[in-house]
């Protein structure tokens, strides 16, 4: 059959990872087809993703500062929250950003096809959009079909009050009671988001804490505020049964110490992504996908048929937009014959809860588990003069070193703006920088910025004091 399009390089998928792996490989000169089965580029990160849940988390910082401000002597009354307006500000934003994808693609001329890809052959992948199917025959390929949300199986997924990420982005309305099932970071940027607006929200974990992954130090500050703000929080309980009744949806427990049956207006399932590698027809090309779905790669993000690659949330943990743009340049470069790798090991993650909580590379928790002989630079941010004119001096920032070296290997910060701040973190460990070395880099003041600073100089035992 002859190809309706030809391409050297096709990229599946136009989220971080696949547009960036696109626009890298039509900057090397490559003739590129971008495919994606969505009208609007920009995959879950830029739809329903990381842009309109930190648009929502903006509104809510506001409203919780407005209150707040009664602290230094401001009134501002209680907020009145135009549920409307504030979806159009949320999908402004969203719309900002992916129309000016569309332009950059058109820029670079990156052949958009929106439809729906599957491949059908090691060189070819057939697309079925809305105008009829079409045959894309390619040289390379970069697979960038990322992820979805996990949908407990005995949740009534038919009824609209029961949500996943996407649903609870839509803000349909402000639900009297909000059960969030599943306390990691997407679960609890949702319950801020929701509790701010004026929500009850009951957050239940399997685990034994919030926010698996982070250490627990760190945590603890955002538990404390959840329950100052009257959230309720059940750890080591699962929610194990469901119905929906006109009254609302109920849900049982498991668990010790687990609640009575309670019935809630609506219930948001943020249990965690499973990625699309099972849903592109990949045994068509002889790529191998895992049994999860996840496709391995190499170090140069080459699948196990060399001329096909695979990028982002499909390719494994975490499943994070700077992770996956960045896989997605290395592909493009690797595919246009630069002799390239990368081996992860420092992604920082962020929740951008209130307070933020960010950490990256080694965390204290792992480096315990592999018996590694570290040393901590803890600094709380009670001694910020910064932190304290903002009125938030729960937050602190650590730094962890090896024990020998000095070199840093991680670190983690809890406070407002933490997620800025990490940045510098992942630099020093990137650059294999000694924790004297950030001790003695001059950090600008009064900032929060200072803390990094001043977790080295715990540290070496130099602390001054920064009012
Ligand atoms: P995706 O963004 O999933 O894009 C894949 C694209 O491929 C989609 O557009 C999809 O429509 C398309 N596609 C799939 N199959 C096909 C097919 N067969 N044919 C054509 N097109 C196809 N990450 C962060 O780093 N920071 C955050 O703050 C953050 N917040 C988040 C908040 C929420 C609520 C959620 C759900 C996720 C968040 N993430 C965040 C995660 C982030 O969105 C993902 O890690 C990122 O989008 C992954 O990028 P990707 O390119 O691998 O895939």
């Amino acid at each position: 059959r002859k190809a309706d399009v030809e391409c050297r390089m096709l990229v599946l998928g136009a989220g971080p990872g696949g547009y960036t792996a696109a626009f890298r490989a039509a900057d090397l000169g490559l003739d590129t087809v971008l495919v994606e089965r969505y009208a609007s580029l920009g995959g879950v990160c830029l739809n329903v993703g990381c842009i309109p849940s930190k648009a929502l988390l903006h509104a809510a910082a506001v409203i919780d500062e407005a209150q707040h401000a009664k602290d230094y002597g401001i009134s501002f009354g209680q907020p009145a929250i135009e549920l409307d307006a504030l979806r159009t500000y949320k999908e402004k934003v969203v719309g900002q950003l992916t129309k000016g994808l569309a332009g950059m693609a058109k820029q670079r001329k990156v052949r958009v096809v929106q439809g729906t890809g599957r491949f059908v052959s090691p060189n070819e992948v057939e697309v079925q959009g809305e105008g009829g199917t079409q045959l894309i025959r390619f040289e390379q390929c970069i697979i960038a079909a990322g992820s979805q949300a996990v949908k407990l199986p005995n949740f009534p997924w038919d009824d609209k009050r029961v949500m996943d990420s996407t649903d609870a982005l839509d803000l349909a309305d402000i639900p009297k009671s909000l059960l969030v099932v599943g306390g990691g970071i997407i679960g609890l940027e949702m319950a801020t988001v929701y509790r701010a607006l004026g929500a009850q929200v009951t957050v239940v974990e399997l685990g034994a804490q919030l926010m698996p992954g982070a250490d627990t130090d760190l945590v603890k500050p955002l538990a404390d505020r959840l329950k100052k703000q009257g959230v309720t929080v059940h750890l080591n309980v699962k929610a194990s049964g469901v119905k929906a009744s006109k009254a609302g949806i109920e849900v049982t427990f498991e668990g010790e110490g687990a609640p009575q049956p309670t019935s809630f207006d609506r219930v948001l399932v943020a249990v965690g992504r499973s990625p699309n590698g099972a849903k592109i027809g990949a045994e068509a090309a002889g790529v191998q996908v895992g049994d999860r779905g996840f496709i391995p790669v190499d170090r140069q993000m080459r699948t196990n048929v060399p001329h096909i690659f695979a990028i982002g949330d499909i390719v494994g943990n975490p499943m994070l937009a700077h992770k996956a743009t960045h896989e997605g340049k290395l592909a493009a470069e690797v595919a246009a014959g630069e002799k390239r790798e990368w081996v992860a090991r420092v992604i920082p993650s962020v929740a951008y809860t209130d307070p933020e909580i960010a950490w990256v590379g080694v965390t204290e928790a792992e480096a315990k588990a592999k018996g590694l002989k570290v040393g901590v630079g803890k600094f709380p941010w009670a001694a910020s003069g910064r932190a304290i004119g903002l009125g938030r001096t729960e937050g602190f920032t650590k730094l962890i070193f090896d024990e020998v070296t000095h070199r840093v290997i991680g670190g983690g910060i809890v406070g407002v703006h933490a997620g800025d701040l990490i940045a510098e973190v992942a630099l020093a460990i990137e650059m294999g920088c000694e924790v004297a070395d950030i001790g003695m880099t001059i950090h600008p003041h009064p900032t929060l910025s200072e803390s990094v600073g001043m977790a080295a100089e715990v540290f070496e035992g130099t602390i001054t004091d920064l009012y």
